[in-house]
């Protein structure tokens, strides 16, 4: 099957650390189309908070802050206002704050919007916690990405090791444990799998092996 010509909405969905992000962008890549990584959104929000002492906890003080902010994506980096602060939203600080505002009916209806907007335009595959659910519930193909807890943790420890930042597996783990709870059991748009999403894990999957997961059920041939 080809996929061009056609308008692609892949809805990539799952925990952090699932190994959803990477698949994603490789899946874009492959593909030719944009990867929207919605997370990272969620965290230039943060970043924009923790900068202007704006509270993560307050709608308000939030939403107003927002009204007067431009999130956005051009070739896979994430722009503030302008500026590419893709590098500087990777932190433990960032992850913990961006859990706690993205729990705001202010910012989830701010970034949804730029979100659909985005969709609407191109084609895209776009990963986060309520993309096949609420974002795009109208998805081309949606896809819900799992991986063991232990396994995210260690994937994580690794990447933030690799940035400099000072922590440990049990911390690494007890952070992932608090955001599942939040992204689960937050009131607005919490991280469910759609009921016609595919299951992917990622436990036994390589990151070649996921790929050619997700291109054989989109229904693309790729040699790599
Ligand atoms: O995926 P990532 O860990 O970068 O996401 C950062 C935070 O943003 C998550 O903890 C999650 O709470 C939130 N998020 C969300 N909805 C999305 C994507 C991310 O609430 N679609």
């Amino acid at each position: 099957m080809s996929t061009e010509n056609r308008h692609l909405t892949i809805a990539i969905d799952g925990t952090s650390g699932s190994g959803k992000s990477t698949a994603a962008k490789n899946l874009a890549s492959v593909l030719g189309i944009e990867y929207i990584d919605t997370g990272a959104m969620y965290r230039a929000a943060a970043y924009k908070a923790l900068k202007e002492n704006v509270p993560v906890d307050d709608d308000h003080a939030v939403g107003d802050m927002l009204s007067e902010t431009e999130i956005d994506f051009v070739r896979g980096r994430i722009l503030l206002d302008g500026e590419d602060i893709s590098d500087r939203i990777r932190t433990l600080e960032i992850s913990h704050a961006a859990s706690k505002i993205s729990q705001l009916a202010s910012c989830r209806a701010k970034l949804v919007e730029i979100q659909r907007r985005i969709a609407s335009q191109k084609s895209v595959v776009m990963d986060g916690r309520d993309i096949g659910t609420n974002v795009l519930p109208g998805a081309s193909h949606k896809f819900y990405v799992t991986a063991s807890l232990e396994t995210r943790a260690e994937r994580r420890l690794a990447e933030l090791l690799e940035k400099g930042e000072q922590t440990t597996y049990e911390e690494v783990l007890e952070d992932l444990k608090a955001r599942d709870h939040s992204d689960m059991t937050r009131k607005l748009n919490p991280l469910v799998r759609a009921e016609d999403a595919i299951d992917i894990s990622t436990d036994e999957c390589d990151i070649e092996g996921t790929l050619q997961c997700l291109l054989q059920h989109i229904g693309v041939n790729y040699a790599g």
